[in-house]
């Protein structure tokens, strides 16, 4: 058997660190917002090369704080891919405000200003980029586009902790960055995370105000906040995971790599990556006309895989009003990816044969 995703393999030879984290949250008395948060907040905005980092309790929390403090509300329209996560429109609909789904790149499955340009109107008040599967997306091209135009632009990194654009990093790189701890993600915590990163200072103070009660003071609120706080003993966990992403990223590319070189020259397709970037491989993503048969097999072989992901969102039931539209690259990816098993701890043996059963079908 070869499970999609195995997260035991990391944890395991750090369960004395994860301990102490615990022992000092309980003998301190450090649970919410305490010294454990601020020490990773200022880890992982060194990390990102960024100015400032606020942890909050998810990455949904980020892009919905991160809208917030750009002031999107309703009636205001906000360019997403529609190839994403749905948590990515869902912000956007969380504020009050429209989510405007976008088709995708054939080649990079990423956003491009191409797209983007062909939806912007008066009502648009803000663009969120995804990078997808750790790729990033041409974010310069866009930020100086949209700036342009006095769009901000807010980066879903939720699946590209550590990825690079022309030697930055991802995060840094548009007026605000919301990154996701979920445990299965990149950098994970022990349950529910986020992070939002920003060179701005006031939108920096804003999200810190609004995922606590709008406070400035302990007793003072400047404005209605909410409470999308971060955890101290996730963010104690957060930073003793941090020290080993470069590592397991690399890994990660490793993995991709053997893919990619085992699986060439097959009717399959790989993402493509832009020469400006360095990716992270989020998730290990194939496309084929033959899903059904491929995926069947590897069932038959105990083989893990996951689809990411098979309803685009303008077809989900959710936004029953954007049923109609026709975003045929979105519509054709949500037919034909396929997400083979790659996690740090997967075997080069692990690969082998996963590349051997998946020939077998083609
Ligand atoms: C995981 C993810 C999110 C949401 O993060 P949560 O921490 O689960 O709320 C948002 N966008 C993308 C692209 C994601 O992969």
């Amino acid at each position: 058997m070869i499970p999609f995703v195995d997260l035991k393999t990391i944890h395991q030879p750090l369960q004395k660190q994860f301990q102490q984290v615990m022992d000092h949250c309980l003998s301190e008395s450090d649970f919410v917002t305490g010294p454990m948060v601020r020490q990773f907040e200022q880890d992982f905005a060194n990390y990102c090369e960024s100015k400032h980092c606020i942890g909050v309790s998810s990455g949904t929390a980020a892009l919905f704080l991160a809208l917030q403090a750009l002031g999107i509300k309703e009636g205001d329209e906000v360019i997403v891919p529609a190839h994403t996560f749905i948590a990515t429109a869902m912000a956007v609909s969380q504020c009050g405000a429209t989510p405007i789904f976008v088709d995708v790149d054939e080649y990079s499955w990423n956003i491009s200003w191409k797209n983007i340009s062909e939806k912007i109107n008066s009502k648009t008040k803000a663009i969120i980029v995804v990078h997808i599967y750790g790729n990033p997306v041409e974010i310069e091209k866009i930020v100086t586009a949209a700036h342009q135009q006095a769009i901000p632009v807010i980066e879903d990194a939720a699946q590209a902790h550590d990825a690079l654009y022309q030697n930055k990093k991802i995060g840094s790189l548009a007026d605000i960055a919301c990154f996701s701890f979920y445990p299965s993600k990149n950098l994970g915590a022990l349950g529910e995370g986020g992070a939002i990163t920003t060179n701005n200072e006031e939108l920096a103070q804003t999200v810190s105000q609004l995922r606590d009660y709008g406070r400035s003071d302990k007793y003072k609120h400047e404005k209605i906040g909410y409470n999308l706080r971060l955890q101290g003993m996730q963010a104690g966990f957060l930073s003793v995971k941090l020290k080993h992403l470069d590592q397991w990223n690399e890994r990660r590319r490793e993995v991709m790599e053997i893919y990619q070189k085992q699986l060439k020259d097959t009717s399959l397709q790989f993402q493509s990556i832009s020469s400006d970037a360095v990716p992270v491989y989020h998730l290990g993503v194939i496309q084929t006309s033959n899903r059904a048969h491929i995926t069947k097999t590897l069932q038959d072989h105990q083989i893990g895989f996951g689809v990411h992901y098979p309803i685009p969102c303008h077809q989900q039931p959710a936004y029953s009003e954007t049923n109609h539209l026709s975003l045929p690259i979105a519509e054709r990816l949500s037919k034909s990816v396929l997400s083979l098993p790659l996690f740090v701890g997967l075997e080069k043996q692990q690969i082998d044969t996963v590349c051997e059963v998946i020939k077998t079908c083609l």
